[in-house]
C-alpha cells in the first residue's frame, strides 16, 4: 500500500474476495432452490451456528434489534418492568427495552472494558426488575460471572447483547449463551457479517426457544394460527446460506483480529495520553473494535491529526445513551459520570482480519506523531 493511500477503519474486500466462490456458489443454490422464507438453508444455518456457539437453540431473525425486542418479548417483559443496561452502547440495547414498553435502568460501566460495572447493577434494581441486560460491547465480554450471580440471587433473567461479540468467549463459554437468551447482529460490518441485516438469539430453554420461533413468524406456532401478536423477522434465506459460508471463516477471521490488536498493543505500548484496550483474563476479545482512550481532551484533536494522513477512524459512541435526544429529558449530564468520559475520549483505529502489517504500523506511527 502506497504511503498515502486511504486506511478505512474496515474494509470488507479481502475477506470477501477470499471465500467468493463459495459465496456464489451458496447464492445460487438458493436461486435455484426457489425457496426464499424458512427453508433448508436457515435450518441448516441454524443448526451449524447452534453447535458453533454451543447452544442448545438458534434462531435466526431480521437484525440484531429484533434479536434484543422478541428475546425481551419471549420473557414476557413489557410495560410497568425495568431492565438493567449500559448507557455506553449502540442506541438499539436501549432502543428494543423502551420498545415492548418497558423501561431501561442504565448503570455506570467499568472504564477499562467500557461494559456494565456489576458491583453497580444491584443498586439500579427494584421489585420491577425483570433482567439484565449486559452488552459484550466492542467484541469483550461483560462481566458474566458476577452478572450471573446477581441475577441468580435476585432471580431476574440475563438478556446478552452479543451484536458485537461473535465468538468472543468468557472462561469456556461463547458469550450470548451463557444467560438466558442471546442477541446477535449480522449488520455487514459486525465480526460475522451478512450481506444485509440479520440476527440470531440462541438459550438453553426449550420453551423459549419455541416462543422465540413463534414470535419472529406472527405469534403462531403454525399458519394460520396465530396466538400472539408477533412479527415478520425472520432470517432471509439468501442471508443464511451467504453466513453458511461466512462462518466456516469466522474462528480464523476473529483470530486475524487478534493478530491486529497484538499488534497494535506492541508498536503502541507505553505511549502517554493513550489508553489502550485492556483484557481480562477470563476473556477472549474478538476486537469487533480496536478502540483505544486519548486523556487530556484531545481526542477530536487526534483523530483529525489522523484524518490528515488519510487514517479513518471512529467514536464510538460519541453521546452515551441516556443524553441522546429521545431519553435525555430524563437524564442530566453527570448521572453516568464513567460513561460519560468514555464518550469524550474513545478512538477506535482500523481493524479488519487480514489488515496488513505495514498498515498497521502506518496507523501506529501517525497515531504517536499525532500525540507525540
Ligand atoms: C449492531 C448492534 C445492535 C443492533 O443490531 P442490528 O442488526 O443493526 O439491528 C444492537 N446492539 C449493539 C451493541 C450493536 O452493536
Amino acid at each position: 500500500m502506497a504511503h498515502s493511500e486511504p486506511i478505512p477503519v474496515l474494509d470488507l474486500s479481502p475477506e470477501i474476495a477470499a471465500c467468493r466462490a463459495e459465496l456464489v456458489r451458496a447464492f445460487e443454490a438458493v436461486l435455484d432452490g426457489r425457496q426464499f422464507i424458512l427453508g433448508p438453508e436457515v435450518r441448516a444455518f441454524e443448526q451449524e451456528v447452534a453447535s458453533h456457539l454451543g447452544a442448545a437453540h438458534a434462531i435466526g431473525v431480521n437484525s440484531g434489534t429484533d434479536a434484543l425486542v422478541i428475546s425481551l418479548r419471549a420473557l414476557d417483559i413489557g410495560p410497568g418492568d425495568e431492565v438493567v443496561t449500559t448507557p455506553f452502547t449502540f442506541f438499539a440495547t436501549a432502543e428494543a427495552i423502551a420498545i415492548v414498553g418497558a423501561s431501561p435502568v442504565f448503570v455506570d460501566i467499568d472504564p477499562l472494558t467500557y461494559a456494565m460495572d456489576p458491583s453497580l447493577v444491584e443498586s439500579g434494581m427494584t421489585e420491577r426488575t425483570k433482567a439484565i441486560l449486559p452488552v459484550h460491547l466492542f467484541g469483550h465480554a461483560a462481566a458474566m460471572e458476577d452478572l450471573m450471580r446477581i441475577a441468580r440471587e435476585r432471580n431476574v433473567c440475563v438478556v446478552e447483547d452479543a451484536a458485537q461479540a461473535f465468538g468472543g468467549r468468557f472462561n469456556d463459554e461463547s458469550v450470548g449463551t451463557i444467560g438466558t437468551l442471546g442477541a446477535y447482529s449480522f449488520f455487514p460490518s459486525k465480526n460475522l457479517g451478512a450481506f444485509g441485516d440479520g440476527g440470531l438469539i440462541t438459550t438453553n430453554s426449550d420453551t423459549l426457544a419455541e416462543r422465540v420461533r413463534s414470535l419472529r413468524a406472527h405469534g403462531g406456532r403454525r399458519k394460520y394460527q396465530n396466538e400472539e401478536l408477533g412479527y415478520n423477522s425472520r432470517l432471509d434465506e439468501l442471508q443464511a446460506a451467504l453466513l453458511r459460508v461466512k462462518l466456516r471463516h469466522i474462528d480464523n477471521a476473529n483470530s486475524g483480529r487478534r493478530r491486529v490488536a497484538a499488534a497494535y498493543g506492541t508498536l503502541l505500548a507505553d505511549l502517554d495520553g493513550v489508553v489502550l484496550p485492556s483484557t481480562k483474563q477470563t476473556v477472549t476479545h474478538v476486537y469487533h473494535q480496536y478502540t483505544v482512550r486519548i486523556t487530556g481532551g484531545r481526542r477530536d484533536e487526534v483523530a483529525a491529526s489522523l484524518a490528515k494522513k488519510a487514517i479513518a477512524t471512529m467514536v464510538y459512541y460519541p453521546v452515551p445513551v441516556h443524553l441522546l435526544p429521545v431519553f435525555a429529558s430524563q437524564y442530566a449530564t453527570g448521572d453516568y459520570p464513567v460513561a460519560e468520559q468514555a464518550a469524550g475520549e474513545v478512538l477506535s483505529l482500523p481493524i479488519w482480519p487480514t489488515m496488513h502489517d505495514s498498515v498497521i504500523e502506518r496507523v501506529a506511527t501517525s497515531l504517536r506523531n499525532a500525540v507525540g
